[in-house]
């Protein structure tokens, strides 16, 4: 539909949801039909964007990232030869039958896998839907990430299976880790942790509130031959179990912090900032002299201004002396469009204690 401003002037066509807070999503500012070329013609500058960036040549990368790619509420990433596709908002899932053609038509792959299985989609009144759409699968795809192998689990794993938005500063935490004591809060399916044992840490605590995660993440240390005798797995609430370390003076040279949102709307905000506050205030408390905390949010409904405030409380109230030696974001196949500066969500600090204040 077109979108005019309140004096008559054409200002854009958009999709709408009638059901959403986000009632109108923009394809395009121009008159131009919305139509089957269009949206191959925004796929196709998807993807020079990427093969620019030389980012085509990793075996998982997102291709297309919504609004950022000029697509509202579609995702494709691809797995080794399987891509898995979202919709995410009302305009594309309208458009899903055409999107599905244009995929399997323009992008070599050997199948299309759906995850519309996101609980955003509630909030756009569309059901969650996720299965085979195209072409075969096998449930498991190994992707490798800077040397290291994973197996993607993509019926069942969390977003499209793998946290790829990470990549590039899990390989940062790697050249962090010699020598050092890890804990990996919210550890997933080992991302970091692997990057830690590569990169020579002495030990890893890997904490998550999932058990198959959990048993995804030893598998994966088994897979590549790193040292499983290093790496302790506990199940369980971070926020506990970070409290429980507190109480018993355990005490690390490194801590990640990169908990699910918190916040995944503006509504949230307040009570996100208290669980951002609590867990970064007690890895203050738990790093020694000299450690390093990379701390995440990817919280929409928390912006970067705001996330460092609360990271700077919770050092404060912990008592430590601390800066920020590095601002972290979401990789760049997770490009943030200027003109939707919500697109990025991935916000990151590294902080270093030299003691206590
Ligand atoms: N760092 C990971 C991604 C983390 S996703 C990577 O790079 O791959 C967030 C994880 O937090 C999920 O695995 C989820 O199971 C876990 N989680 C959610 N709530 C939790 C809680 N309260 N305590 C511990 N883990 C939790």
């Amino acid at each position: 539909m077109d979108v005019y401003s309140a004096n008559g002037k054409f200002l854009a066509q958009a999709a709408y949801s009638p059901v959403s807070q986000i009632r109108a999503r923009v394809w395009t500012f121009d008159a131009q039909a919305v139509d089957a070329r269009f949206l191959l013609q925004r796929l196709e500058r998807a993807l020079e964007q990427r093969a620019a960036l030389g980012l085509l040549e990793q075996a998982a990368v997102r291709l297309v990232y919504a609004e950022s790619d000029g697509l509202p509420g579609l995702i494709v990433d691809r797995y080794g030869e399987v891509l898995v596709v979202q919709f995410l908002s009302a305009g594309a899932e309208f458009w899903r039958e055409t999107l599905l053609e244009l995929l399997s038509a323009h992008i070599p792959c050997r199948g299309i896998y759906e995850r519309s299985d996101a609980e955003v989609r509630t909030l756009e009144g569309l059901p969650l839907r996720s299965g085979l759409v195209w072409g075969e699968s096998p449930p498991f795809v190994e992707i490798e990430e800077h040397g290291l192998r994973f197996r993607v689990d993509l019926a069942h794993g969390h977003k499209t299976g793998f946290y790829l938005d990470q990549r590039a500063n899990r390989a940062l935490l790697r050249s962090l880790s010699a020598g050092r004591e890890v804990l990996d809060c919210f550890s997933y399916s080992g991302g970091f942790t692997l990057n830690a044992l590569a990169g020579g840490a002495r030990s890893v605590v890997a904490v998550d509130a999932s058990a198959e995660a959990l048993a995804q993440l030893r598998a994966h240390v088994n897979l590549n031959g790193l040292p499983l005798e290093r790496v302790e797995t506990i199940e369980g609430d971070a926020f506990q179990v970070l409290r429980r370390f507190r109480d018993q003076n355990r005490r690390f040279d490194l801590i990640l912090l990169d908990p699910p949102k918190f916040a995944p709307t503006a509504a949230q905000v307040e009570k996100a900032a208290r669980g951002y506050k609590d867990i970064n205030l007690l890895a203050f408390k738990l790093l020694r002299p000299g450690g390093l905390l990379l701390t995440f949010s990817c919280s929409g409904g928390v912006d970067a201004a705001l996330f460092q405030k609360i990271v700077a409380a919770a050092a404060l109230d912990a008592g430590v002396d601390a800066r920020i030696v590095r601002f972290l974001s979401q990789d760049a196949d997770h490009p943030i469009a200027l003109h939707f500066p919500e697109s990025a969500y991935l916000k990151g600090l590294v902080c270093r204690v030299s003691g206590p204040l």
